[in-house]
């Protein structure tokens, strides 16, 4: 079965063709020759989600697949939410980082969670499966892996950041493979 997924991002269609295995033909929107950016100007990760999803099977025809991600910080009502890769500067992570820290100056409660919604969109509509991390955040940076949020967010269970962990590990608990084995079980049946 062919999936079009609804990136310009390659590394992620190869960690989503690793995640579903050769069942499954992995296309990206290169692939179909799709250069335009998608505009995410959606009110929720669902809708961003549908968005691209959406826009990929209406063009193509193929089965698709859009996703939306970000950090959920529950002292400050659940921002950076759906703008978390431009809280402070576009895709500019230093600067995303130290507007959450200061905004969360003298805050006890440090809980947060990231967030993947996936949006599957076929012939029958759009289908949806989330996946959650959850965990706190620190006051200052620990680690240089991974990327966005990952030096201040410690997962439950842990005591070191994402972006202290290997990738592989990190990828094993992280929000993006809980949604996409919901997904994978979802097309096995
Ligand atoms: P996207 O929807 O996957 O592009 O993610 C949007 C933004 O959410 C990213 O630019 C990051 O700031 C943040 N984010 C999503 N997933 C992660 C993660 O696994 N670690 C750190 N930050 C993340």
């Amino acid at each position: 079965m062919e999936l079009l997924v609804a990136t310009h991002n390659l590394h992620k269609k190869e960690e989503i063709q690793q995640i579903l295995g050769d069942e499954f033909i992995v296309k990206s929107l290169a692939d179909y020759d799709l250069h335009d950016e998608i505009v995410e100007d959606g009110d929720s990760f669902n809708a961003n989600a549908l968005i691209k999803a959406k826009y990929c099977f209406e063009k193509t025809g193929i089965p698709s697949l859009g996703d939306d991600s970000g950090l959920v910080v529950e002292s400050l009502d659940g921002r950076p939410g759906i703008f978390s890769a431009r809280y402070a500067g576009n895709h500019d992570f230093a600067k995303n980082i130290e507007k959450v820290l200061s905004e969360m100056e003298n805050v006890e409660n440090r809980k947060a969670y990231f967030i993947t919604v996936l949006c599957y969109y076929d012939e029958n509509g759009a289908k949806y499966f989330d996946g959650r991390a959850y965990g706190n955040l620190l006051k200052e940076n620990k680690g240089h892996q991974g990327f966005g949020y990952d030096p201040i967010f410690v997962p439950e269970g842990y005591e070191m950041t994402f972006a202290e962990m290997n990738p592989e590990d990190k990828n094993k608990i992280s929000h993006r493979k809980q949604a996409l084995d919901l997904f994978l079980d979802f097309l096995k049946k």
